[in-house]
């Protein structure tokens, strides 16, 4: 159904099955997608894993701390591709501490890449999407972006700050063709969580499989991680002509957890 469509996912080279960027660039390859990826680590092990589904895909290294290395991402997107279509700001960071120990070089860059990122490829990319009066943006929120948790200050007002910008955009936007929503995941098996696992497994003196289970028990009511899979099937529904009309959503995906 996206054939045709380019997307563009940050953050999506943090490995098969692992990242969610990642997931959601192979579910919209697979549905007919040009992609490109962008974020650091290992780009071949990405690329070869979206490049199965007879689209063309690229990666681009940009730091999304930088808006000037997101202009060139973009710019490279419009050279190799036409535009951008689709656009989901995934790329985002962590960082636990309360808020009197909280370094002030974390807040900066948690601000700047899980928030501002976000507001700078908009900005570039929305020309594009209304010149065809068709685009897609997905920003990947989280729980953090409907309900707060001690020590996470910075992603909490980020994400918090990502929800409104989607509502600000979805009312921009309203009487085009492009729409602007966000996901908001529970907890997913990443490497952004599985460092958070393991600093309470280090904290705590416990295995690291205790450590999970109680990171569950104590927010996540199923019990159970969300995938990468399942938010890359929810990004696609928000990519089908079926969600033009969901415009300024946060979609929790979140196995009970703001359901409390
Ligand atoms: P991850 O740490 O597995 O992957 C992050 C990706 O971002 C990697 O590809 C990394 O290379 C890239 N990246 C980091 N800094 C970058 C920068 N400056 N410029 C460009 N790319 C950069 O993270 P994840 O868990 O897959 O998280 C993806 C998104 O989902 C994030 O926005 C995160 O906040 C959100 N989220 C995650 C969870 C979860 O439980 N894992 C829950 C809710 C929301």
């Amino acid at each position: 159904i996206l054939k045709g469509k380019t997307a563009l996912v940050t953050g999506s080279t943090s490995g098969i099955g692992l990242g969610i960027g990642l997931g959601i660039a192979t579910t919209l390859a697979e549905a007919g997608a040009d992609v490109l990826l962008n974020g650091f680590g290992d780009a071949a092990t990405a690329l070869a894993a979206v490049d199965r589904h007879g689209t063309k895909v690229r990666h681009h290294g940009a730091d999304l701390g930088q808006p000037d290395q997101i202009a060139a991402m973009m710019d490279f997107a419009a050279q190799e591709f036409g535009g951008v279509d689709i656009l989901v700001n995934n790329a985002g960071i962590q960082h636990v501490a309360p808020i009197d120990a909280f370094p002030v070089e974390r807040w900066d860059a948690v601000l700047t890449l899980n928030l501002s990122a976000a507001f700078h490829t908009i900005r570039l990319a929305l020309p594009y999407m209304k010149s065809r009066n068709w685009g897609r943006i997905v920003n990947i929120a989280s729980v953090h972006g409907l309900v707060a948790s001690a020590d996470k200050s910075a992603y909490v007002a980020a994400k918090h700050g990502l929800i409104g910008l989607s509502k600000t955009v979805a009312l921009e936007t309203a009487r085009t063709g492009v729409t602007c929503n966000a996901i908001c995941p529970g907890w997913v098996k990443t490497p952004l969580v599985e460092q958070q696992i393991a600093a309470r497994a280090r904290a705590q003196g416990i295995a690291v499989e205790t450590a999970e289970a109680a990171l569950l028990a104590e927010k996540q009511p199923s019990g159970a991680f969300v995938t990468p899979a399942q938010l890359g099937a929810l990004a696609l529904f928000l990519c089908s002509d079926a969600a033009a009309e969901v415009r300024g959503a946060a979609w929790n995906m979140d196995g009970g957890w703001t359901a409390q």
